[in-house]
């Protein structure tokens, strides 16, 4: 019996050493190049291993090669890019890689040349070209080359970002992908969709890309816009409800990582969903949050999608919505003691945790930004509203001078373990950033907490009217150290 007992402690130490790598962050990979070829060739890896027919299109061709990309889903050939004068050396191995018998050129020679073909042909492979005079004679073409279908996508063929999130769907569902400008029906475009016996069209982009008038012209069609090409591209994955288990991230200002991304997620039947390449835009992070998704595939290296979003991705509170509330304001100062208003301290540690959240990839919503009164109802009405995932309160604590420490408050009213797992999360981080003494997690019916029905906490970061703990809540420094670790919390809360 004693040796068990010797043996107990071990064992309780191998567990918790055990933990912290069973909770993991999100996924993140990156399928990068060190050119727009070499990526290319990356993302082919990620889906063929062997392919003895492979579309090659001009690298600059941005509009070819999306009209390419379901007619080489058909013949489950991977998309390469060239240099237009010389067939581009990472291209010219990964054919020989995958033992490619056939090629497929799609475009005409301005952006694939003769000269490219002529090596082609000289790696003992067969050489086909499909291409028009015009971006939208090369779609029409392409889409009669592929199979029967009645549905067809339309796009404004200068504006890829509209198409980039259709792509894996219309891939899949083998519907070709034909171009228009913004007013007129191209003839080759109009021919196409009488030749092939479209009788539906989906339009991706707004009234700025296909104009009412135009839309109205086409078979049945179905329009999916959004407020900008992130917020499309997330329509898009909504609408036909596209696998997001694991997601493609592009950068929607760089069409050729974008535009293989679809390439790749149509094979893997994936979406493809851009972004800002600085910082996770605000389309996405809803969509990652609603969606829950933990599996990303970054499209190209660094330039192009930063490090800053991968580690947003990797956030397990990445898409969050977390409402912030700083307590009191206007008229009601709260406590009020060694020249501090808890107002005002609320107020600055909330901002201050308002910016890391956003950084970190959540999305943080405050109650209050400025010196405003909302009563205690408006608060839980604004967090309900706001749809908030979590609920924090950020309050300073007053008694006697001689009162000091932090405390963090759950209710047991709704969702008790998750409150108190955050509260937990929080309550030692808060404690560390100041130095202050530990109250420990309690539970308190406070209104916000006990009438928010998302996991919610009331921190009382330290006392007002403690001389030491106010010179602690005077420190900008040490203010942001305990919205960091407040926003450490929630990640590792989500984990
Ligand atoms: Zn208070």
């Amino acid at each position: 019996m004693h040796r068990f007992f010797k043996v107990l402690p071990i064992c309780l130490l191998g567990l918790v050493l055990f933990i912290p790598s069973a909770l993991a962050d999100n996924t993140v990979n990156r399928i990068s190049g060190n050119t727009r070829y070499a990526t290319a060739v990356e993302a082919s890896k990620k889906g063929w291993s062997s392919a003895s027919t492979a579309v090659i299109v001009g690298g600059d061709a941005y509009a070819d090669t999306i009209s390419a990309i379901p007619y080489a889903y058909q013949k489950n050939a991977p998309v390469l890019l060239t240099n237009k004068k010389n067939l581009s050396s990472e291209t010219k191995n990964r054919l020989k890689e995958l033992k490619t018998k056939n090629v497929i050129i799609i475009g005409g020679t301005p952006a694939v040349s003769n000269g490219v073909a002529t090596q082609i042909k000289k790696l003992g492979i067969s050489v086909k070209r499909i291409a028009g005079n015009t971006r939208y004679e090369t779609a029409a073409k392409v889409a009669n080359a592929m199979s029967s279908t009645s549905k067809a996508v339309v796009a404004n063929g200068f504006v890829y970002q509209d198409s980039v999130a259709v792509i894996p769907y219309a891939a899949q569902n083998g519907y070709p992908i034909l171009f228009t400008n913004e007013k007129t029906l191209n003839s080759a475009t109009s021919g196409t969709i009488k030749s092939k016996g479209i009788k539906q069209t989906i339009v991706v982009g707004g009234t700025n890309s296909i104009n009412s008038k135009l839309f109205s012209k086409l078979p049945s069609p179905t329009r999916i816009t959004g407020k900008n090409r992130y917020d499309l591209s997330v329509n898009i994955a909504k609408k036909f409800s596209l696998r997001t288990s694991n997601t493609y991230i592009a950068n929607g200002f760089r069409y050729p990582d974008a535009v293989i991304g679809a390439a790749l997620a149509a094979k893997q039947n994936k979406a493809i969903i851009l972004t800002n390449g600085e910082n996770l835009s605000k389309e996405p992070r809803t969509f990652i949050g609603d969606k829950n998704i933990k599996y990303f595939s970054i499209m190209g290296g660094t330039p192009s999608v930063a490090s800053k979003v991968a580690n947003q991705l990797k956030n397990p509170a990445v898409g969050k919505t977390i409402f912030i509330d700083p307590g009191h304001g206007d008229q009601d100062p709260g406590a009020i003691g060694n020249g501090l208003k808890e107002k005002d301290v609320n107020l600055d540690i909330a901002k201050r945790l308002n910016s890391k959240l956003y950084s970190a990839g959540a999305l943080p919503v405050m109650s209050r930004s400025n010196d405003t009164f909302y009563s205690l109802e408006e608060r839980v009405k604004r967090g309900a509203n706001a749809k908030a995932d979590l609920f924090i309160s950020i309050h300073a604590n007053s008694y006697t001078p001689s009162s000091n420490g932090t405390e963090t408050y759950y209710d047991k009213n709704y969702q008790s373990a998750n409150s108190k797992r955050l509260a937990e999360e929080i309550q030692p981080r808060v404690v560390s950033a100041f130095g202050t003494r530990n109250r420990g997690v309690k539970t308190a019916g406070f209104y916000v907490i006990k009438n928010s029905k998302m996991p919610s906490v009331l921190i009382e970061t330290a006392f007002i009217t403690n001389s030491s703990d106010a010179s602690k809540l005077k420190s900008a420094t040490l203010k942001d150290r305990a919205a960091k670790g407040i926003n450490d919390a929630v990640s590792v809360y989500y984990r």
